[in-house]
């Protein structure tokens, strides 16, 4: 069956004003939505098109030469925004609870010091690609990745991550990259990015 773009579960003007809607669905429709369709044209035929997006890019070497490239680019494209538009909602912010707080404050010493790595390794990303924060199977850490590489084909799973292609944040913010990734924890849904560590430490 074909990927497709998710549905998201809260409207456009949700996350302003920290992210405006313009912004969401131009982001959402047209740049998530081409990600599908080139993903979709590259494995067509293929016995990948039927795998997990997440099985895909953790084996990119056993996709044939002439498709790697675009399913790594458009592949990781799908993915990440799926876990974008997931782990952002109204009313976000805040501070984390459970098991995610735990683990965050054993790693990092405290939500404060996991931003400030988060933000820092976004700003310092040069050109475009996505700060992330990941689980190894032990532990958490952040990591800066370019374009649309996922942490999957990694071997680490992402927990949180944050786009900083300027189609997440131009029309708003320009060329004020730090001003975005500090807004942005105002629309993270920690209940969901604590769901995505549950999930990954029980697998
Ligand atoms: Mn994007």
């Amino acid at each position: 069956m074909p990927y497709s773009v998710p549905d998201l579960s809260y409207s456009f003007d949700a996350l302003e004003p920290h992210i405006d809607a313009k912004t969401m669905e131009i982001h959402h429709d047209k740049h998530h939505g081409a990600y599908v369709d080139k993903l979709n044209a590259a494995l067509e035929g293929t016995q990948w098109m039927d795998q997990p997006i997440e099985e895909v890019l953790a084996n990119l070497d056993a996709i044939p030469d002439d498709k790697r490239a675009a399913v790594r680019n458009n592949g990781g494209g799908h993915a990440n925004h799926t876990l974008f538009w997931e782990i952002m909602g109204p009313g976000g912010g805040g501070d984390p609870s459970g098991e995610l707080s735990s683990a965050i404050d054993d790693t990092f010493g405290g939500l404060d010091e996991l931003k400030q790595q988060i933000s820092d390794a976004g700003v310092n990303r040069f050109g475009s690609g996505w700060s992330w924060l990941v689980w190894d199977g032990s532990a958490l850490s952040v990591m800066s990745l370019p374009n649309q590489d996922s942490p999957l084909s990694e071997g680490r799973t992402p927990i949180l991550g944050v786009d900083v292609w300027e189609h997440a944040y131009y029309l708003t913010y320009q060329n004020r990259r730090p001003d975005y990734l500090a807004a942005w924890w105002n629309v993270v849904n920690w209940s969901a990015v604590g769901e995505k560590l549950d999930a990954t430490r029980a697998g």
